[in-house]
């Protein structure tokens, strides 16, 4: 069994702030790489033969190498054609998300944003909106992979649970930086226990597919954004703020959302 770990870093126990990122790194990075290795404990005990952990927050070099399980293998550094899914399409049977977070526009939500906090507004597939949980769900979805569990706070629940995935809670979302976190120890032994549990049952999760042809809208936070993202052939504008995007591959309209994203990043501010 071939088991794909996606790790993000604003769900894991003990970080509720950006600022940690900058004051705190390498605790943070010990958290985040504390997590994945609960999970990747608990993909060998499921049977779990090959684990390719991709790295996906930030500058997609967070997890400490020397700290990682030797059974796994980490992806690290930017610039993936597959984003915060890269490695995916390395025939793998099961896919699992750590340190995850609520979808911009959660309310009590550690850290809530889609990909770029300073970019999307909403992102909506086929008119329902969908954090990365989702978005990258259907990535996993297009090579035929279930989620089988995510991690992070208690807002991301709904989310989890609406793709059919187990949740584990690692802490509660008192506000979007403040949280009830559970100690490390504790979530950690969470994550490893249900991520065996969950590998134990693969056939009960289903990939998820988005019917096709399938359309991938932004909201997006400025107008002039929305004028950079029309130079991508494809993109249309639905409202001021809104672009959308329709096509018969789902993982072209993943990559003609990130190029959008990354586009309207970039945007002339005049
Ligand atoms: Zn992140």
């Amino acid at each position: 069994m071939n088991v794909f770990i996606s790790a993000d870093w604003e769900g894991i126990a003990g970080l509720v702030s950006w600022h940690q990122e900058k004051d705190d790194t390498m605790r943070a990075r010990k958290l985040m790489t504390g997590e994945v290795n609960a999970a990747v404990d608990g993909a060998l005990a499921a049977g779990a033969t090959t684990i390719l952990v991709n790295d996906s927050h930030g500058s997609m070099r967070n997890i400490l190498i020397e700290e990682l399980h030797p059974q796994a293998q980490l992806l690290s550094g930017g610039l993936k054609e597959l984003s915060m899914m890269a490695g995916v399409q390395r025939d793998m049977d099961a896919a699992v998300f750590i340190g995850y977070h609520a979808k911009a526009g959660t309310t009590r939500a550690i850290l809530d944003h889609t990909y770029s906090g300073s970019v999307v507004h909403e992102w909506r597939i086929n008119g329902q909106p969908a954090g990365e949980t989702t978005v990258n769900a259907a990535v996993a979805g297009y090579f035929g992979v279930p989620v089988v569990l995510v991690s992070g706070d208690n807002s991301l629940q709904d989310e989890v649970e609406a793709l059919g995935a187990v949740h584990v809670q690692v802490k509660e979302a008192f506000s979007r930086y403040a949280a009830l976190n559970l100690h490390p120890t504790v979530a950690q032994e969470r994550i490893r226990t249900e991520v065996t549990k969950a590998l134990g049952r693969l056939d009960a999760f289903h990939p998820f597919q988005p019917k096709t042809p399938v359309t991938l809208e932004l909201d997006v936070t400025r107008s002039s954004m929305v004028e950079e993202i029309l130079l991508i052939p494809g993109m249309k504008q639905t409202a001021p703020r809104t672009v959308a995007f329709t096509h018969d591959d789902v993982l072209v309209g993943f990559k003609a959302m990130l190029a959008a994203i990354t586009l309207a990043g970039t945007v002339n501010r005049g």
